[in-house]
């Protein structure tokens, strides 16, 4: 099926300016996204959907009676599309032709909560939420794709002993603009998965966000090559990479200036983006955890993690901080961080830690009580269970040095602890005699190198690498 695409006229561009408006007024951050898209009037589409090169594909005839609310919440889902690299996700993930739909709703769960947390309250109440799939907000897509995939199959073993259940918000008629007829769910709020079969040429409207969300491409997307007369090239992947690494200095800018709230989940993304660690967490963690490997842990950095490592970075990222395979996986590991927090630590030093932290809580599949973060100068201030990087905003402390209250404290955290990870510069005294269970270093900013000598021997140590340098 080809759909006619065309310019869009003089009203319908005064519209997106509108709508933009306010989207911007709901996540000024998002301005580079939002004025990248290369806006197409798309007839007879029914909805919005964007595709990889930053084309967006609106049904403005549509979408107009919708109101500037509904249709400016609707360009910030979409441009979180982009942000979260969503279609190409879904080839790292191995999202098959026939899951596109599924993994459409898990990316768009997975957008959705943060944009409830920015005000968006027409999303809020229309659009596929966590909660109706029964899962926690603030999650990845690949977690929401996985909890879909369970939802299916247990779907289909109940259909075959004839309990199929109704689509549960076939009800929800005018929520969208996803939808223009009452029949079938639409591909984003397909919440039970039973109709992921492929069923790309069905008949019905188009449902869903298009190839830019890794879900089906919309009818009348342009292909790669094709600029629409000029109009609407796609974006190159240079080009996209600097839209959303400037979306996401915005983002940690925003976060850190305390504008408003830059809900936690976008900060973490915009972090991984900006500043990806490169540390093997599950190896060096996992190591000292048995016991079995005796090391040192700085001359320990394969090549072969750099090349690629924002992409590796981002996948096991979006795997999902929390998530836990039942059978798959090992058994969790209890980590306290003791973060170093004194008055030596620059705002750089400080990033660096909460990116490694970051990547120990995706690497390892932990946070909240089993990664607990202690703020310590040469007191011991906070002790918190991680819950994003946007929960390590705030640093107290500020003082002189001693990590060694941070690693004592440690030691009586309730529920025990298996490991002790320390992110400090290095200016710090040690215990001299070894602790019950291990303790890492892992030391950043300036003069890490030079402050590793101090390292005492029975503690193995890591330097961290400024990613930036
Ligand atoms: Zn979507």
């Amino acid at each position: 099926m080809t759909m006619t695409l065309r310019t869009p006229s003089r009203d319908d561009l005064a519209d997106f300016s509108a709508w933009r408006t306010l989207a911007l007024s709901r996540m000024p951050y998002m301005a580079s996204l939002l004025f990248s898209v290369r806006v197409l009037d798309a007839p007879g589409l029914g909805t919005f959907a964007v595709d990889e090169g930053h084309r967006l594909y609106i049904d403005f005839e549509q979408a107009r009676p919708w109101g500037a609310v509904a249709c400016g919440e609707l360009l910030l889902h979409e441009v979180g599309h982009l942000f979260g690299e969503h279609a190409s996700f879904a080839r790292d993930f191995g999202v098959e032709p026939s899951e596109r739909k599924i993994w459409n709703a898990a990316a768009d769960a997975s957008i959705n909560d943060d944009l409830v947390q920015a005000g968006c309250e027409y999303i809020a109440s229309t659009r596929i939420m966590p909660d109706q799939i029964g899962a926690p907000n603030y999650e990845t897509a690949k977690y929401y794709l996985d909890v879909l995939r369970d939802l299916r199959d247990q779907n289909q073993s109940q259909s075959q002993s004839g309990q199929g259940q109704p689509n549960q918000d076939d009800s929800d008629q005018d929520d969208s603009g996803q939808s223009q007829s009452d029949q079938g769910g639409s591909g984003g709020r397909d919440t039970d998965g039973s109709n992921a079969d492929g069923d790309a040429d069905s008949d019905g409207p188009f449902t869903g966000c298009g190839s830019g969300s890794g879900g089906q491409a919309a009818p009348c997307e342009l292909p790669e090559g094709e600029d629409f007369g000029g109009q609407a090239p796609a974006a190159s992947a240079a080009e996209h990479r600097r839209v959303i690494v400037s979306t996401a200095a915005q983002i940690v800018e925003h976060a850190s200036k305390g504008r408003g709230t830059v809900p936690a989940g976008l900060v973490d993304q915009a972090r991984g983006l900006l500043e990806p660690s490169v540390t093997p967490w599950q190896r060096v963690l996992g190591s000292l955890v048995r016991r079995s490997v005796r090391f040192r842990a700085g001359q320990d950095r394969p090549d072969a993690m750099r090349r690629d490592r924002r992409r590796h970075n981002i996948v096991l990222g979006q795997s999902g901080a929390k998530v836990i395979y039942p059978g798959r996986r090992s058994p969790k590991v209890r980590v306290a961080v003791v973060r170093d927090t004194s008055g030596s630590m620059s705002a750089g030093d400080l990033d660096c830690v909460t990116s490694e932290v970051v990547a120990i809580s995706k690497r390892l599949r932990i946070r909240g009580r089993d990664l607990t973060i202690l703020d310590v100068d040469a007191d011991v201030h906070t002790a918190r269970g991680f819950a994003g990087a946007g929960s390590m905003q705030e640093v107290v402390g500020r003082g002189g040095t001693d990590m060694r209250v941070g690693i004592e404290r440690a030691l009586t955290l309730p529920g025990g602890v298996d490991v002790i990870v320390v992110l400090t510069d290095g200016g710090t005294p040690w215990p001299v005699e070894p602790v019950r269970v291990p303790v890492i270093a892992a030391l950043v900013g300036e003069w890490a190198e030079q402050t590793a000598e101090v390292v005492p021997d029975w503690m193995p140590h890591l330097v961290i690498e400024d990613p930036s340098k």
